[in-house]
């Protein structure tokens, strides 16, 4: 078996403010060289979080964070100082919704990806920008030797976004993550964002985490979707699986939902109910007040978690008796 290029275990992040926020319970996540996978989740559910803790970008003071993240068999939590710039950008890199997060406005995109390039390689300034030329040329951006001297400003959306992926991808990583780069483009600029993403995905090799909270582009981008809600998996398996045999009921709920709802943004919320505040640690099922099929038990302890096959997990009692058990029921600490 090949090594995963990915392994989170039991993660959890809380921030500290007036009241704490516990952000990620416990999270368990592996991903294997090459594979995509999509976590789809509605906002504030921790897709985001997730991405940041793993490049640390979460804002230190306030935030506590512990388990296990290994990239490459980099462990992530002891990263610092030097060996943490050469992890970002070479390892892991990200790309954004707002290409703004990732492009600085008062460079020109060719120095911009020349100086990454440079900062993690040995290389003169001549071949920094030799490579962010091809970059440009890998991700289709019309007349790329004139673009290199462009300005962030002097772009379309669209082309500002595959810019962006030419900069995330300048130094190889072996793993890209997506935090929603296509929800502001409109459906055919979004299309092409994702299948160009599929077309590098391919020729690099590299694995690819994308979040997202619209299914559709959960299908059309990833192998693999995990569904998360109040900071935790709740279900996990092949796009078909997902797709065809949904098991879990907020997954259902989801699914359903998208059938009959022509806006994708409105999708996540028209399961009746709202999700969990976040200032206690679940010590319960987070979907039971919203789930048609709770019963007492599910607001005593959480959920088991059970494994239906290969890659697969649902964390439900609904799945107790029809799979065999990863980690059972527990009662609250
Ligand atoms: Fe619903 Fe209980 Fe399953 Fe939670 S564990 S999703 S409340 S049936
Ligand atoms: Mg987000």
């Amino acid at each position: 078996t090949t090594p995963n290029l990915l392994d989170i275990e039991g993660l959890e992040v809380r921030f500290h403010g007036e009241r704490t926020v516990h952000a990620i319970n416990g999270l368990d996540l592996t991903l294997k060289p090459g594979e995509v996978m999509t976590i789809l989740g509605e906002s504030g559910s921790g897709k985001s979080v997730t991405l940041k803790a793993l490049l640390k970008l979460l804002p230190e003071k306030r935030t506590a964070m512990s388990g296990a993240m290994r990239v490459d068999g980099i462990d992530v939590m002891a990263l610092t100082g030097r060996a943490l710039s050469d992890y970002r950008g070479k390892t892991v890199s990200m790309i954004f919704q707002e290409p703004a997060l990732a492009l600085d406005p008062v460079y020109t995109i060719g120095d911009q990806i020349a100086e990454a390039v440079i900062r993690h390689e040995r290389v003169s300034k001549r071949e920094a920008m030799d490579r962010a030329l091809d970059m440009l040329k890998r991700v289709r951006i019309p007349s790329p030797e004139s673009r290199l001297k462009n300005y962030p400003h002097e772009m379309s959306g669209g082309m500002r976004q595959r810019a962006m992926i030419a900069l995330a991808l300048a130094c190889k990583p072996d793993l890209l993550l997506a935090d929603e780069p296509t929800t502001a483009l409109d459906a055919t600029v979004q299309i092409q964002v994702l299948l160009l993403l599929r077309e590098l995905q391919k020729e690099f090799g590299m694995g690819i985490i994308f979040v997202t909270h619209d299914i559709g582009v959960a299908v059309e981008i990833s192998d693999r979707i995990a569904v998360m809600y109040a900071g935790n998996i709740v279900e996990e398996g092949s796009v078909a699986e997902i797709i065809k045999d949904p098991r879990h009921p907020y997954t259902k709920g989801l699914l359903e939902a998208n059938l009959h709802d022509a806006d994708p943004s409105e999708t996540l919320t028209s399961i009746p109910g709202s999700p969990p505040p976040l200032d206690v640690k679940p010590d319960h099922c987070s979907f039971a007040p919203r789930c048609a099929y709770a019963e007492a038990r599910c607001f005593k302890a959480l959920p088991p978690v059970l494994k239906p096959g290969p890659g697969r997990r649902v964390a439900c009692i609904l799945e107790e008796g029809r799979a065999p058990v990863m980690t059972p029921a527990r009662e609250p600490e």
